[in-house]
C-alpha cells in the first residue's frame, strides 16, 4: 500500500510554479496544431429519407416534449407525415445505427405519432405562406398523388397559385385507392390532404388531362408537372386471362377503396410479389376469401414490404415462392382452376434479382375461381409523349416528351425534353414508394420556381437523394457506427407499436397498427443517438482540460483558440461524433 503524503507547512511542498495574477496571458492555444471544430454531420436516417426530413431535428424535438415544432420541422418537407407514418417502407430505418445495439429507431411509428398528436390537437391546418401570387406564374398539376401533391405544396409554399387535376372523384392517388384502409385510414389521408388545400392549392377531381381538360386548354399556366403515376395493371399473358373471375390487382383494390361492389370468390389465386400483390391478398382474405399468393421468386426477391408479408403470413394467407402462372383454366367462361409451373432461380437479371427459369414439365394446377394478377403497373398513357406537344406547340414541344423503358425522362432538376414541363413520381422515377414520390415533387416545385424566376436549375442532387425544401447546413459525411463513442450509450431494446389481434384483423377494414402514446414515444425518442450532431450535453466542455470550450447563448459552443491547445480530447470524448478536427495549417492565413 502507497504511504499518505501529508504537507504540514507550505515548506513541506515540492516546488511549484504559482502564480497570483492571471495566466490567461498565456495563449497556450499557440502549441495547436490540429484544432477542434463543431460540425454537424449528416445521420444516416436524414441520409436516406426520400422525402428529405430531418429525423434527428424532430426526434430530439419529441424528447424535449416539443410535438408542435416536431410536426412543423417535418411538414416543412413533407406534407404528409400521417401517411408516411403509417406506411412508409422506412428506409431511414434500416440505416440507423441504433440498429448494432438494441434495434433501429422506430422512425415511422414516431412520424406517425406528431402526425396523430397534431389531429388530436387540433393544430392549424397547414403551415402559414405568403397569399398565392400570380404575378409570379401559375401552375398546373396533372395527377394528385403524393408527388402531385408534395409539388402543389411546396409550390404553394412559395406563393405560387396552383390547380391539381386529377382523373379520379377522389384525391390522393394510390394512398388512396391503391393502399388499403387497414394500413391507411381515409381519414389521416383527408386531413393532410385539406392540409394542402387550406394553403389555396385548387384540386380538380373528375378532370381527366388530355380527355375533360386537354392539354391546350392549360395555355395560360407557367409551368406543368406531370405526377400522373403507373396506373395500368401488367398483363400475365397467359391463356384465359379474360375470363370472368379474372381481375388484376389495382382494378380490384380501386374498386375495393372506392367502395365500388367487387365480386371475388371463395378461393382466390394473386400473382406477384409487390405491395399490390399483398394488398389485394389481404382485402380478399377481408373479403371472405381463401388466398394463396403465387410469387415466381422466393421470399428474398419479394420486393413488398418485410413487414406486410410477415403480416399476411400471420392472416393466414399462404404464400408459394417460385411458382408462376402458365394458363387460366374455365369453365361456362368462369376461372375454374390456375395451370401454374415450378421456377428455380438462374443467375441475376437486369433488376439485380436472380432470374426465374421455368422448370419443364414441372406444371401443377390449384383449384381456385378468382385470379388477381398484380405483378406490375404501367405507364396508362402512351400518347403523353405527344399530347404534351399541344400544351404549347410554341415551344417545340412537336417531338413530345422523351418516354424510355416505360416512364418519362428527367433530369435531376425533374425537368422533362419540354420546356416548361416537369415530372417525378412513378411516372418518372422507379423507387415506388410514397415518401420518393413526395420527395420528387418537391424536387420539381423548387425546380419550377427556379426556372419562373428565370433562374438557371441549378443545386439538384441525383434522383435517388433526397431534396431539402429548407437546407440544413451540415457537413455530407455520413455518420457510421463507429464514428459514435459507444462508452455513452447503453443497449436498450426498441418499442414496437402495438397491433390489432389476427382476429380483430381479418374482420375488418379497420386500421392494423395502433401507433404509440406519449410514453412510448418519449421512451423511444430517447434511444436516438442523434448521430452526428450536437444535442448540447456538455460533454465536451466538462473533459475539456484548458476551460477553453464556452456555451454561447445556450444554442452551442465556442472553441477559445488562445487556450485550445488542440489536444482532441473534445472530439474524443463526444459521444455523437459532431466535432471535427482539423489541422491547425489549414487556419493560418
Ligand atoms: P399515383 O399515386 O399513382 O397518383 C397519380 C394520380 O394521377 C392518380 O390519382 C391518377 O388518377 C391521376 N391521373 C393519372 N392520369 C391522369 C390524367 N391524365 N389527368 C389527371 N389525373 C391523372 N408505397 C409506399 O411507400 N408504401 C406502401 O405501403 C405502398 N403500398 C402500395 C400499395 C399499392 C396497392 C400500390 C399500387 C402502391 C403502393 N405504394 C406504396 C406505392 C405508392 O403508392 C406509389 O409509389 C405512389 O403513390 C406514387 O405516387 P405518384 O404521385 O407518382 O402516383
Amino acid at each position: 500500500m502507497t504511504e499518505e503524503i501529508v504537507f504540514k507547512t507550505e515548506a513541506d511542498m515540492p516546488y511549484l510554479p504559482m502564480t497570483l495574477g492571471t495566466t490567461l496571458v498565456n495563449k497556450t492555444g499557440s502549441w495547436r496544431y490540429i484544432r477542434p471544430l463543431y460540425v454537424d454531420k449528416t445521420p444516416p436516417c436524414n441520409h436516406n429519407c426520400p422525402a428529405g426530413s430531418d429525423v434527428v431535428g424532430y426526434l430530439a424535438l419529441i424528447r424535449e416534449g416539443k410535438y408542435k415544432e416536431a410536426w412543423e420541422l417535418i411538414k416543412q418537407e413533407n406534407p404528409f407525415p400521417g401517411v408516411c407514418g403509417r406506411v412508409c417502407p422506412h428506409p431511414c430505418e434500416s440505416e440507423c445505427n441504433r440498429g448494432e445495439l438494441g434495434g433501429a429507431i422506430a422512425i415511422h411509428t414516431l412520424e406517425r405519432f406528431l402526425a396523430d398528436w397534431a389531429v388530436s390537437n387540433n393544430e392549424e391546418r397547414g403551415m402559414s405562406n405568403e397569399a398565392p401570387d400570380s404575378s409570379l406564374g401559375k401552375v398546373a398539376v396533372i395527377g394528385s398523388g403524393p408527388a402531385g401533391l408534395s409539388c402543389a405544396y411546396h409550390l404553394a409554399r412559395l406563393g405560387y397559385p396552383v390547380t391539381v387535376f386529377e382523373a379520379l372523384p377522389v384525391a390522393g392517388g394510390m394512398m388512396r385507392v391503391g393502399i388499403p384502409e387497414y394500413r391507411l385510414p381515409r381519414e389521416v389521408l383527408d386531413r393532410e390532404i385539406a392540409d394542402i388545400e387550406a394553403l389555396g392549392v385548387k384540386i380538380k377531381t373528375n378532370t381527366r388531362v388530355g380527355d375533360n381538360v386537354k392539354l391546350s386548354d392549360l395555355e395560360d399556366y407557367q409551368a406543368l408537372f406531370i405526377g400522373v403515376g403507373l396506373q395500368k395493371s401488367r398483363k400475365l399473358n397467359v391463356p384465359g386471362e379474360d375470363a370472368e373471375g379474372v381481375i388484376h390487382g389495382l382494378e380490384f383494390l380501386k374498386k375495393v377503396n372506392l367502395g365500388e361492389e367487387v365480386q371475388v370468390g371463395a378461393s382466390v389465386a394473386v400473382i406477384g410479389g409487390g405491395n399490390t400483390a399483398i394488398d389485394a391478398a389481404r382485402t380478399a382474405l377481408r373479403l371472405g376469401s381463401e388466398v394463396t399468393i403465387l410469387y415466381r421468386r422466393s421470399r428474398a426477391e419479394m420486393p413488398a414490404i418485410a413487414e406486410e408479408i410477415e403480416e399476411a403470413l400471420a392472416e393466414g394467407i399462404s404464400i408459394r415462392y417460385l411458382a408462376a402462372p402458365s394458363r387460366i383454366l374455365t369453365e361456362d367462361g368462369r376461372v375454374s382452376k390456375l395451370e401454374c409451373i415450378k421456377m428455380r432461380l438462374g443467375e441475376p437479371d437486369e433488376s439485380g434479382r436472380r432470374r426465374p427459369i421455368p422448370i419443364e414439365g414441372s406444371e401443377f394446377t390449384i383449384e381456385v375461381d378468382t385470379v388477381i394478377p398484380a405483378v406490375a403497373q404501367e405507364l396508362e398513357n402512351g400518347s403523353w409523349k405527344l399530347e404534351v406537344g399541344s400544351w404549347r406547340p410554341a415551344l417545340s414541344l412537336a417531338e413530345g416528351l422523351e418516354v424510355e423503358q416505360g416512364r418519362i425522362v428527367i433530369d435531376e432538376a425533374g425537368l422533362t425534353t419540354g420546356e416548361g414541363v416537369f415530372a417525378g413520381g412513378d411516372v418518372a422515377t422507379p423507387f415506388g414508394t410514397v415518401a420518393h414520390a413526395v420527395g420528387s415533387g418537391k424536387r420539381a416545385a423548387l425546380a419550377i420556381d427556379q426556372y419562373l424566376r428565370g433562374e438557371e436549375l441549378a443545386g439538384f442532387p441525383p434522383l435517388d437523394e433526397a431534396v431539402q425544401a429548407v437546407p440544413k447546413d451540415v457537413d455530407p459525411d455520413v455518420v457510421r457506427f463507429e464514428d459514435l463513442n459507444l462508452a455513452y450509450f447503453e443497449e436498450l431494446e426498441r418499442t414496437e407499436q402495438p397491433q390489432k389481434t389476427v382476429e380483430e384483423r381479418v374482420r375488418g377494414f379497420e386500421e392494423v397498427n395502433l401507433g404509440f402514446g406519449e410514453e412510448e414515444a418519449q421512451a423511444e425518442a430517447e434511444r436516438c443517438f442523434s448521430c452526428g450532431t450536437c444535442n448540447l450535453c456538455d460533454t465536451c466542455l466538462i473533459f475539456c482540460p484548458d476551460v477553453a470550450i464556452a456555451r454561447v447563448d445556450h444554442k452551442g459552443y465556442e472553441v477559445n483558440y488562445d487556450y485550445c491547445k488542440g489536444c482532441g480530447i473534445c472530439a474524443e470524448e463526444c459521444p455523437r461524433y459532431a466535432i471535427s478536427i482539423e489541422e491547425e495549417l489549414k487556419w493560418k492565413k
